[in-house]
């Protein structure tokens, strides 16, 4: 039986895709809506793949097939390829299923030879035309077809334009054009050992088997092998007549988008040139006019331009990206798909394109991704003012900032205590520095990559940063850094844009993020369709308020010991590390008590009605002590210096002497979590005290609160029944005292593997369970997420052995498994246990859909990803049922 393997345009549809190539299935579908595309046809992808399995021969039944599509093209246009009166000249391309740039370039003007090029001249009166267009197709033939590189073609223009001391390509004149042309067949010659093809219909074999070829040249498997498209796909070869741009002042060509891609509005966007060849556009010789002018000098082309956008969006229901030809005066339609756009044009297009009728509100939210609304969930450079770059690094983390420069985190601290704000500007950064994070307004290292220490904080946090500037060299030591000649000084006000990696001298304007009336249109909807809730990792009333105008239901994991950070409670909270006694301990945690009780106040009031899931203290208490070598140093210069105060020197070294006892050598699984509430239970108890307190404080002011308290890091289930019993006794203990009752519930995060594994024993004492897939990840995978960020992870994803990195994007199989294992567990034991995710994977859309598929209640993440949470988690709901 024989096998279809070539198309007319009009025999093939946009559903064929796979048979005929993303292009090709484009052509038809335009041909059969009766769209003016200059007539052709479509070599299979399947030919593509029996021309391989037939050892890189085209079979007889391919070359029967072509024949009969040729001379039904010819038929159709009343040219024949060849014919020296009036050549039928076409453009050949490869097109693949899933489009890969890096493939085969185009050939245009195939046909043309020595006598055909004469026809040609003569047919359009335009023999300059004529020559160029012959000059063009030997050149574009030899570099694809026969392997001669542009540049030496390019090199005989070059002597041309000297010789006769011309600056332009286009002073060449049609004799000129006739030399270069004999020279460039000279170079065939030379370098071939053989003449350039005069044939047309062998110029037209080699350029399909040209295509097939390029299918499995170097650079298209690798693109391959980095996308994961399979190898058996094949590539089409689309056959099509040429229509010509460059024939005077009532032709041209020129590319449109049917809507604007930056903003989605809906207007014609796009430019043209008047007697161009498609890359002439791209080429930048003449500058294109906008669409928009066309009006002006092509009316009915135009007239007619705009009403064949408006069919095309209603055919594919989309915004189009469009190329076309005016062929004196008759317009041409040479492609369509669909055009890449903006997150705002994105929003913008999806809703109103709903409200236009054309497609239902599911689409719409599944035409956004989550991802794309990074970009515009942060303060961006007000795009209306121009920008002097100094130097550019890593697009690390996005946002924009301005700031003065500091060269260490304490200064960060200090100064934005001082209500200044700052950017953190370092060789790179560690998690001693994390307290000038929280304070800048945006981080820039010199050093590091995408995944360095500064930049993943940074982007946790949702703050601008760039890593990688090697231009600017740092000196911490004098407080400056340079580029060339450039100094900048500790207190210089700079700029970054951390979604480009631009940094820039002196403040500019930047504007916050706004959620469009459409963006919150689409949210509401996506609100209407999800089944997973979507809260908020907040630790003070702004971030807590910034969540609710963002559309967080909760707060899904309030980080207390961030509010032991803030500089004046560091001393106190030093004081209750190093108390010696119970007592000692009490005084302090006493003088915490009311501060604590107004940070919960303060949090719970703005999100009365709503849930807060408020965890004890969990980091190892050394973070809140000086650094261990800075005070070494300090102490020995102490006892080296003979006028030094003996009170200074000894209350130092005592210092030292427990600072060296709370020393761990691996914090990460040391003395932090409930393991600090079990040997201390006081300060689990006054953290408690404090949220009850604002609670009842709130109830009389009639406000509703919902807290619910978590205990972290709970391994046995003996960790967290004690636990339990210090917030019952807590509860109660403030219920008699002030007679008044507060609803609350107590549960545990899951984010050690032997919580997961035991936890239908633990579900007997939690009422919720709230993985912690950031401790979960590093314990699972046996990693330190610091060190593997700053050390190895890179070369992992490099070398293609972890697919990404699992801290950003949930590992499934293997973290995601004890999610899994935890939601089932928990629930036999007991059936409405409610179950959520706070670490970072919360704001990340595919660890949204898995948490989605595992049953989860509600995910939550940084305040600025819950627009893009709400979506994902929409998404998750149509995708998965
Ligand atoms: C976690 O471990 O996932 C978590 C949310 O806690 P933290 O990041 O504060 O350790
Ligand atoms: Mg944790």
């Amino acid at each position: 039986m024989s096998v279809k393997y070539v198309y007319l345009f009009q025999e093939g549809s946009g559903e064929m895709k796979s048979v005929l190539g993303g292009k090709g299935a484009n052509l038809a579908e335009m041909t059969k809506v009766g769209l003016p595309v200059p007539p052709g046809f479509t070599i299979s992808t399947e030919a593509c793949n029996a021309y391989y399995q037939a050892g890189k021969q085209m079979t007889e039944e391919m070359k029967d097939q072509t024949i009969q599509a040729l001379k039904q093209l010819e038929q159709m246009t009343g040219k024949k390829l060849g014919d020296a009166s009036d050549p039928l000249l076409v453009s050949v391309r490869s097109g693949s299923v899933i489009s890969m740039p890096g493939m085969m370039d185009t050939i245009l003007n195939l046909g043309l030879n020595d006598d055909t090029v004469k026809g040609l001249a003569e047919l359009t009166e335009n023999p300059r035309f004529a020559y160029d267009c012959y000059r063009r197709f030997i050149q574009m033939f030899s570099d694809v077809v026969l392997g001669i590189d542009h540049f030496y073609f390019e090199q005989i223009i070059d002597d041309m334009k000297n010789e006769k001391s011309y600056r332009l390509d286009t002073e060449l004149t049609s004799e000129d054009w006739q030399r270069v042309i004999e020279k460039y067949k000279e170079l065939v010659q030379q370098k071939t050992r053989n003449p350039f093809p005069q044939n047309p219909a062998d110029q037209l074999n080699w350029a399909i088997q040209s295509v097939f070829d390029s299918w499995n040249n170097q650079r298209a498997v690798i693109y391959r092998k980095i996308h994961k498209i399979p190898d058996d796909l094949g590539t089409a070869v689309n056959v099509q007549m040429m229509v010509f741009g460059n024939m005077g002042d009532d032709s041209g060509t020129g590319v449109a988008f049917t809507r604007n891609p930056s903003t989605g509005e809906k207007v014609l966007y796009g430019e043209y040139l008047i007697n161009a060849q498609g890359e002439d556009v791209v080429a930048g010789i003449r500058t294109p006019q906008p669409i928009h002018r066309l009006k002006e000098e092509m009316p009915d082309v135009y007239r007619q331009f705009e009403q064949i956008c408006h069919q095309l969006e209603n055919h594919y229901k989309d915004m189009q990206d469009i190329e076309f030809t005016v062929e004196r005066g008759k317009l041409f339609m040479l492609q369509t798909r669909t055009g890449k756009r903006t997150a705002h044009a994105a929003i913008k297009i999806a809703v109103d394109l709903v409200e236009e009728g054309l497609i239902n509100k599911e689409t719409a939210l599944l035409r956004v991704d989550p991802d794309q609304l990074n970009q515009i969930l942060h303060r961006r450079v007000d795009p209306d003012t121009t920008l002097q770059v100094v130097a550019k690094g890593l697009p690390a983390s996005p946002g924009a900032a301005s700031g003065k420069v500091v060269f260490d985190a304490d200064e960060a601290e200090k100064w934005s205590k001082e209500g200044e704000k700052v950017i953190l500007v370092r060789p790179e950064t560690t998690p001693e520095d994390i307290h000038g994070i929280v304070a800048s307004q945006g981080i820039i290292t010199s050093r590091g990559g995408m995944t360095s220490h500064a930049a993943v904080v940074a982007r946790g946090m949702g703050k601008p940063c760039i890593c990688g500037c090697e231009e600017l060299k740092i000196d911490v030591k004098v407080k400056t850094a340079s580029i060339n000649n450039t100094v900048i000084r500790e207190g210089d006000l700079i700029s970054m844009d951390g979604g480009t990696g631009a940094i820039m001298l002196g403040e500019v304007a930047l504007i916050d993020p706004v959620l469009s009336d459409e963006f919150q249109k689409l949210l509401q909807w996506a609100d209407e369709v999800r089944k997973i809730s979507v809260r908020a990792n907040a630790d003070n009333p702004e971030d807590a308020k910034k969540s609710r105008e963002f559309g967080a239901e909760g707060i899904g994991l309030c980080r207390t010991e961030h509010m032991f950070m803030a500089a004046e409670r560091v001393p106190i909270v030093q004081e209750m590390i190093l108390a010696e006694t119970f007592e000692e301990r009490l005084e302090a945690l006493n003088k915490l008590l009311p501060m604590q009780q107004g940070d919960f106040y303060g949090i719970l009031k703005e999100m009365a009605g709503y849930p807060v899931t408020i965890r004890l203290l969990d980091p190892p208490l050394h973070e809140f002590l000086p650094n261990l070598e800075e005070l070494i140093v300090e102490v020995t210069k102490l006892q080296m210096s003979p006028d030094a105060d003996p009170a200074e020197r000894y209350e130092k070294e005592s210092l030292l002497r427990k600072v060296r006892k709370l020393h761990e050598f691996n914090p990460m699984l040391g003395h932090r979590g409930c393991r600090l509430g079990i040997v201390f239970p006081e300060i689990y108890a006054m953290q408690v005290e404090a949220i009850f307190k604002a609670a009842i404080q709130l109830m009389q002011e009639g406000i509703s609160v919902e807290p619910e308290i978590m205990i972290p890091l709970v391994g046995h289930v003996n960790e967290l029944k004690l636990m339990r019993r210090v917030v019952e006794e807590t509860a109660e203990r403030i219920g008699q005292e002030t007679g008044m009752a507060v609803t609350f519930t107590i549960g545990t995060m899951i984010e050690v593997p032997r919580a997961a594994l035991t936890a239908d024993e633990i579900a007997e004492e939690a009422d919720f369970f709230s993985f912690g897939t950031n401790d979960l990840t590093q314990t699972t995978f046996g990693f330190s997420r610091d060190d593997a960020e700053g050390k190895f992870l890179h070369h992992y994803i490099d070398h293609k052995i972890l697919p990404e990195n699992p801290f950003a994007s949930l590992d499934q199989r293997g973290v995601g498994k004890l999610v899994e294992m935890g939601v089932q567990l928990g629930r036999s034991a007991k059936p409405d246990l409610k179950t959520g995710i706070c670490g970072e994977h919360g704001g990340e859309k595919e660890s949204i859909d898995f948490c989605y598929r595992a049953g989860l209640n509600y995910v939550s993440c940084s305040p600025f990803r819950v627009p893009l949470a709400r979506l994902a988690a929409a998404q998750a709901t149509l995708k998965n049922g």
